[in-house]
Order: structure tokens, then sequence, then C-alpha cells
């Protein structure tokens, strides 16, 4: 007997095998965690801080942050939330913020880039997540990281917070993950080096799509060739999961391929750890996954690897999906 989708709110992602799958949500304010939820998830796998600062007519303060960061975690109940910082630029304005105007916002000034030169606004709101991190299963993670110098340097200046913290006798998890985006091909190409010193990967295919195949997320005229199951795509995502699990790391995926039954079966195959997805996608992922053997995933995800078309990778889906019903 095949389902309605409201029962699998409630029960946890287990495919046919009994393999238990995380499955978060994304959220774009604190309130959002309740109906993450409400709509089953173990998590929360991206929260896109960018929208506290959108809303505001003047930078938010720390202590404005880490409310907000705290009622978070307060409303998953112990369970973990990843908190990306601030993801400015490229098509999010902050008109307070007076960022330049680019040609190429996208190729531009952008995420950790403006953090790393508007460092008190990193060191804000790095001091709002690590407080808000001794109230509930907190991690940070950094977007748009294109190279290793741009996580050391980040990865310092929250090692300098720490310290500030505890030298105010400030109560923070020391023991907090600290993970990256992996969105840009050059950080999914040497993921073996950062998977040393990073404690997690969240791969974001909505950007890392459009950087490895040069075209603009948002432009219609060339939608056409924006896929994630380029062939090029999957391998970078092969690599950083490989690579995570080689160092004993752990890799989610917060773009929305993570939220496409189609794409189940080989992220599934090919090892995700952790699958973040707008919270009304939930259902049907868990769907899908009660109906997947993972051994007969990871062949599927070989013989997929091997293909050389985003057309044919997805026909072979289709065919595989479709046999499963
Ligand atoms: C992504 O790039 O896939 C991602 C999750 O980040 P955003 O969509 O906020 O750029
Ligand atoms: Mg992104």
């Amino acid at each position: 007997r095949r389902q309605s989708l409201e029962e699998y709110t409630a029960r946890p992602a287990v495919t046919a095998d009994g393999t238990r799958v995380e499955l978060a949500a994304n959220i774009g304010s604190a309130a959002e965690a309740e109906a993450a939820v409400r709509q089953g998830a173990d998590g929360v796998g991206l929260f896109r801080t960018e929208f506290l600062f959108m809303n505001a007519t003047a930078m938010p303060g720390e202590e404005e942050q880490f409310r907000a960061y705290r009622e978070a975690a307060r409303l998953m109940e112990g369970r973990p939330v990843i908190i990306r910082t601030m993801d400015i630029g490229g098509d999010k304005e902050l008109p307070y913020l007076q960022l330049p105007k680019e040609t190429n916002p996208f190729l531009g000034y952008r995420a950790i880039r403006v953090g790393l030169v508007r460092q008190e606004l990193l060191r804000t709101q790095l001091r709002a997540v690590l407080r808000a991190s001794a109230f509930g299963a907190v991690k940070v993670m950094f977007p748009m990281i294109s190279g290793l110098q741009e996580w050391r340097q980040a990865r310092s200046i929250m090692t300098e917070v720490q310290g500030e913290l505890k030298e105010e006798g400030v109560p923070f998890d020391e023991k907090m993950e600290v993970g990256i985006m992996v969105e840009i091909p050059s950080t999914a190409v040497l993921a073996g080096l950062f998977a040393d010193e990073v404690d997690f990967f969240s791969i974001g295919t909505n950007d890392l799509v459009q950087y490895t195949v040069a075209v603009d997320r948002m432009n219609e005229h060339v939608a056409h060739l924006y896929d994630y199951f380029h062939p090029a795509v999957l391998q970078l995502i092969r690599t950083v999961i490989d690579a995570s699990h080689k160092a004993g790391k752990w890799t989610g995926m917060c773009g929305s391929m993570a939220g496409d039954p189609l794409a189940a079966p080989l992220l599934l195959g090919l090892g995700l750890d952790e699958w973040s997805m707008e919270a009304g996608r939930l259902s049907s992922i868990k769907q899908r996954l009660e109906g997947l053997d993972r051994a007969e995933c990871r062949d599927l995800a070989e013989r997929i690897l091997r293909m050389d078309t985003p057309l044919a990778v997805r026909q072979e889906l289709e065919a595989f999906c479709s046999a499963k019903i």
C-alpha cells in the first residue's frame, strides 16, 4: 500500500535495507524551525542568515543575532542546526552596507569575501553563533570558500573570537563543529586537502552548478544548460563525499538537488551523509528512500558516473525509479 505523504512526517527516513538517512531542512529565519520540526526534519542543514540582515534597516547587532540563533536551536529541541555566516552580495543586496556595483556580482564581492574584509561583521556574527552554541547542537559553516587560505583565515578569526569569549567567561560549546560550503569547483577539486582541516562539508549545488558549467542560475536564456545532473558536477560531488569519508568527516548537501526525488538513488549510492532541503520536500524524499536499497544504488552510482551527458543520467535515473514503483 502506498502511503500518503503526511504519514511520512512523523517517522525517520529509512531505506529498504534499513539504512537511516539524516534529512534536514533549509530555513531563512528562526521561526521557520518550527515548521521544519513539524514536517519531520532531523535538523537544520542550512540556516540562511542573510535574511536576518536583508529584512532589517540597519545591521543587526550581536544581541539580536544571538537571540535569533538561540531561538532556532531551542525550536529544534537538541537537533543539529547549521548556521551559515552571511551570504550577502551576488543577487542579495543589503542597502545599508553599500556594497559596490559590479558587472559580475556572482564572481565578485560576496559572502565570506565580504566577511574577511569587513571583519567586524564576521566577528559579531561568530560571537552570536558561539553564544547560541551553549543552547543547542549548533554548528557553523562558511559560504563561498574558494581556497584554503580563505578557510584558514575564517577559522583563525573564529579561534580569536573563542578566545575572547573565554576570557569574558561567556559560555559556548568548545567542540562546536566548523565546516564549509562546497559551491565553487576549486574547493570541490581540493576537497582532499580541505578534509584534513574542516569538520564537515555541505555541498551547495545551486552555486556549484552555476560555477562549474558557467551558467548564471538566474538567467532564463541559458537555463537549459543549468543541470545538476551534468557529469562534471557529479564527479565533483563524488570527489567531495569520498574525500570527506577518507578523512573520517561527513558531507551534507543543501542545494536543491538534495530535495529532488529523482536524484535520491544517486545521492544515496554516492554515500551522502546529510540531506538538507526546503521542509516541504522532506516527505517525498522519505517516500523515495523507503523504496531504495543502498547496495543497488551504489551500483547505479557507478554506472551513472561513467555517463557523458545530463540527459543520459536523467534517463538512467528515470528508468531506475520507475522500475521501483
Ligand atoms: C547553494 O548554492 O546551493 C546554496 C544552498 O546556497 P544559496 O542557494 O543560498 O546560494
Ligand atoms: Mg550558494
